[in-house]
């Protein structure tokens, strides 16, 4: 059987587990073996030099982690998929491996904030050459990439303003030059957009978001182009940032429910930013499902939902923020995002705590601003309790 050609929700539970697993178990083994024995020193050899399919030590393969990578493979449409101890796992081990002294990154302003660090404080160091456009402004990013570019880094929609761009006019703009096209689709998910499909190369996740689900493990993922994928495999083997065992089996069962989750966190958020967008003491709603929003016509295009992470401000200052947190009930004030519970706080102390009051400013981050991660909680029920915040204000 094919996953390829089954729908996603079928892909996330099958995915990896077509094949039977150890004396009939019907969930994926956690297999915490770190090293794998042979009797037959040939064979031993043959797997060693990759000629043969099998395992040799848990730093470069292991089978649990191996059904994990097939689930987002099959999800995005990959050719092959690797994995990570962290999102910033994933993130790193793609520009290290894929860079080199003297190349040049084209990416943009607003990307996840440890994203940011490597591009400012890292690379710079290994003499890549980084250019951050403002991440709405496709002519600007067209014309940096026409310069000449050998990586274009994506995001969209981007934290914590949910900014939308345009994949498949910025990778056709890469293609042209020879670039290879990286998209962190973290905030979307897989459910609701495919980078490959709009002409990326490689796509990435930080899995302790969406795809687990349950805040309680984390991870990252990587897949696209095979030789791409190998040449990233290569480095963090070596490099040593693989992804345990216990870890990839929390990833991959929360994995299975990701369409259930999605689809629920999709409907919601867009109740949520509506009856937000309409409330007096909300001066404003960045979510890509409404009209209103700048990236609406683009999210349209290349996103079959507009995901459950959202953010707003109120009017007022940041007095206010801490009131209207601290009165909500039904929420985490938490970093991270993509949980079955409700996380929010302000990009001051989250997604851009490193920055200051005036670079957050210059990334048109109000002080008012909270990101909000819908969870999969009854709508009525976090609608009620947004409204009892507001109204304590
Ligand atoms: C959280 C996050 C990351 C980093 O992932 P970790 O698992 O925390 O290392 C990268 N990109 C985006 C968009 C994120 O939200």
């Amino acid at each position: 059987m094919n996953l390829q050609s089954s729908k996603k929700g079928t892909a996330a539970v099958w995915g990896g587990e077509l094949e039977s697993f150890f004396k009939g178990a019907t969930t994926p083994p956690i297999v915490n073996s770190v090293t794998y024995a042979y009797h037959d020193l040939d064979e031993w050899h043959e797997v060693s030099l990759g000629k043969k399919e099998g395992y040799i030590y848990s730093r470069n393969t292991n089978p649990t982690v191996q059904v994990l990578e097939e689930k987002i493979r099959v999800l995005e449409g990959g050719e092959a998929a690797t994995s990570f101890a962290t999102g910033m796992g994933a993130i790193s081990n793609t520009l290290f491996a894929l860079l080199r002294p003297g190349k040049r990154v084209v990416s943009l302003k607003d990307t996840y904030g440890g994203t940011s660090r490597i591009f400012l404080d890292f690379l710079p160091g290994f003499q890549v050459q980084v250019t951050l456009c403002d991440t709405t402004d496709h002519e600007q990013l067209e014309a940096e990439i026409a310069k000449g570019c050998d990586l274009l880094y994506l995001e969209t929609p981007t934290n914590p303003t949910l900014k939308v761009v345009d994949i498949k006019r910025l990778a056709a703009a890469a293609h042209k030059v020879g670039a290879v096209v990286v998209v962190d689709n973290t905030f979307a998910t897989p459910i609701n957009q495919n980078p490959l499909k709009l002409g990326a190369d490689l796509v990435l996740h930080s899995a302790t978001k969406f795809l687990c689900g349950h805040s309680d493990a984390m991870g990252g993922v990587l897949t696209g182009r095979k030789d791409l994928v190998e040449a990233v495999f290569r480095f963090r083997e070596i490099n040593g940032a693989s992804l345990a065992p216990d870890p990839a089996y929390l990833i991959a069962r929360g994995m299975k429910t990701l369409e259930l989750r999605i689809e629920r966190q999709n409907t919601s958020a867009l109740k949520i930013a509506q009856f937000l967008k309409a409330h007096p003491k909300v001066m404003d709603v960045y979510y890509p499902g409404l009209p209103t929003h700048k990236g609406h016509e683009i999210a349209r295009q290349q996103m079959s939902g507009f995901g459950g992470m959202m953010s707003f401000a109120l009017n007022g200052n940041y007095d206010q923020v801490k009131k209207f947190l601290t009165s909500l009930k039904l929420v985490h004030l938490a970093a991270s995002l993509g949980s079955v519970s409700t996380l929010a706080g302000p990009p001051r102390t989250t997604s851009h705590v490193e920055l200051t009051e005036e670079q957050r400013r210059q990334l048109g981050i109000p002080e008012s601003l909270i990101r909000y991660s819908v969870g999969i909680e009854n709508v009525e029920d976090l609608i009620g309790d947004l409204t009892q915040a507001l109204n304590s204000l």
